[in-house]
């Protein structure tokens, strides 16, 4: 029998609806593999009893007929998901050892479907990243390395234990979230699939909150016919959160293999940056030559205001995140450090519990909210937000049914090797990704191709609010033209 963590996950539910093995054979090889990677540092806890007894569950269920769409299929999550009764940490040492009395809407739907917990992946501190570093766990290894070198390689962020254990087939999918580009970023550097949904399409409800104007949750995966069965399950309204939208899920799997024929397809002039690598122009008209020779046809599109996303966004997404940080005061979960009174013991809470990273965003946020500076930073950023919106608002009212970008502006680097003295270096990472979440728009990452020393590349696809389908079918033709891609195993 082959390995049975090299399965995608639409093979693995076959197998088990074959009765080819079992859920617990299916469990006990991603544990195993899990156990043999933890140089990866992918998770941050490993659940194996609880993974077995689901798995055992699913098991007894697919013998009894009951099929759940992810009945047997074992997951790992991000840690900013709350789990019952699993330690939840946004990876930040101020949550400590707190562990939720309730369960995020998202995973609680994917358990309602059948899937199987793996553990809890590592993330970004506060998914505040680009490069899975700030983790109080410490960084995650890509499962990618250039060729003929052993330097171990970020995996991106802030969903990088996502991304870098579905990579080196250590889970069969794996939940994420994105509020500049978490999903898309790590997706692109792992050769992962990785889809951001429209702003509205997931609850938010017990994911931990960075920036709640922004956040979304999604899958990172193998494939794009696996991500579509993720999201399926992750997606649907709820009444806990007053931001996700009561409109039907639709079967986003059917839209795997539909013709794209027709299609009108926007190539943004202002994402072709000065300096931009040959690789990624390259990649960049391969992906449109691909696309048209599926009967799309492609149309030049202007998007003048992308020049100020990333700066927009570092006003929102800090602005927002110093408000949702304000409740890690020392008194009510997580760590406390004590002080001679109530304030010092909030002073010491804080100082000791965020990293550096969360400590500069928090900083900036109060900063641009402060009386005296909101006009100039926040009120602005948001104007600048609106007219983003307004530029894809215009390309689709001219037809345009999708946009295709690069994902990212290079391909994996070095750990250390960004941002140390400059932090705006590392956000610049996200300068084809923020703006989605800007306008609240669904994107997709599909792995394209590599670069010259072998490392993968991606590209994004952007879609009109709540057209995941078009993502999924445009996806699916770049999947098939560049095949998949698997990283050598080092570990
Ligand atoms: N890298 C971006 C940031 O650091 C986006 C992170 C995210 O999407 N969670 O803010």
């Amino acid at each position: 029998m082959t390995d049975l963590t090299s399965l995608t996950l639409a093979e693995a539910r076959k197998g088990l609806a074959d009765k080819t093995f079992t859920s617990l054979e299916l469990t006990d090889a991603h544990l195993s593999a899990i156990e043999a990677a933890r140089v990866l540092n992918a998770f941050v806890m490993e659940t194996p009893d609880q993974a077995r007894a689901m798995a055992r569950e699913a098991d007894a269920k697919i013998a009894k007929g009951e099929v759940g769409p992810l009945a047997g299929i074992p997951l790992g999550i991000k840690d900013l998901f709350a789990t019952k009764g699993v330690r939840t940490t946004a990876c930040s040492k101020i949550l400590g050892n707190f562990v939720p009395t309730y369960e995020s809407t998202v995973t609680s739907q994917l358990w309602r479907d059948g899937a199987v917990m793996l553990g809890k992946l590592n993330n970004d501190e506060f998914a505040m990243g680009s490069a899975n570093e700030t983790s109080c766990f410490g960084p995650v290894g890509n499962p990618w390395r250039r060729e003929g070198s052993n330097t171990t390689l970020v995996p991106g962020g802030s969903s990088g234990g996502s991304a870098s254990a579905v990579a080196a087939l250590l889970c069969m999918g794996a939940t994420a979230t994105d509020t500049g580009g978490s999903i898309r970023q790590p997706a692109a550097f792992t050769a992962t699939v990785g889809i951001k949904p429209t702003y509205g399409r997931c609850s938010r409800w017990g994911i931990v909150a960075f920036a709640s104007s922004l956040d979304q949750a999604g899958p990172i995966a193998r494939t794009t016919r696996d991500a579509a069965m993720l999201l399926r399950s992750m997606a649907g309204h709820d009444p806990k959160d007053t931001t996700s939208v009561d409109i039907p899920v639709p079967d986003y799997e059917a839209a795997i293999g539909k013709s794209v024929k027709g299609m009108k397809i926007g190539i943004p002039k202002e994402y072709r940056l000065d300096g931009m690598p040959a690789e990624i122009e390259k990649l960049w008209s391969e992906g449109a030559a691909w696309l048209k020779a599926a009967g799309a046809e492609l149309v030049e599109v202007s998007l003048p205001h992308t020049k100020y996303a990333l700066p927009a966004y570092y006003i929102v997404a800090p602005a927002e995140a110093s408000s949702n940080l304000a409740r890690y005061d020392g008194v009510r979960y997580g760590l406390r450090e004590q002080g001679k009174n109530i304030n010092e013991l909030y002073e010491n809470t804080r100082a000791e519990g965020f990293g550096a990273e969360v400590r500069r965003r928090v900083m900036i946020g109060t900063y641009v909210l402060s009386a005296g500076y909101y006009d100039a930073y926040y009120l602005r950023a948001q104007k600048v937000r609106t007219l983003i919106k307004k530029d894809f608002e215009d390309c689709f009212a001219k037809g345009i049914d999708a946009i295709l970008t690069p994902a990212t502006p290079s391909a994996a680097f070095g750990i250390g090797e960004k941002g140390g003295a400059d932090p705006v270096e590392m956000y610049l990472n996200d300068i084809f990704t923020v703006t989605v979440n800007m306008a609240g728009l669904p994107g997709i990452a599909v792995p394209a191709g590599k670069d010259a020393q072998g490392l993968p590349l991606g590209l994004q696809l952007i879609g009109r609010p709540f057209d995941e389908e078009t993502l999924f079918s445009l996806g699916e033709v770049i999947e098939q033209a560049a095949g998949r891609f698997t990283p050598a195993r080092w570990w």
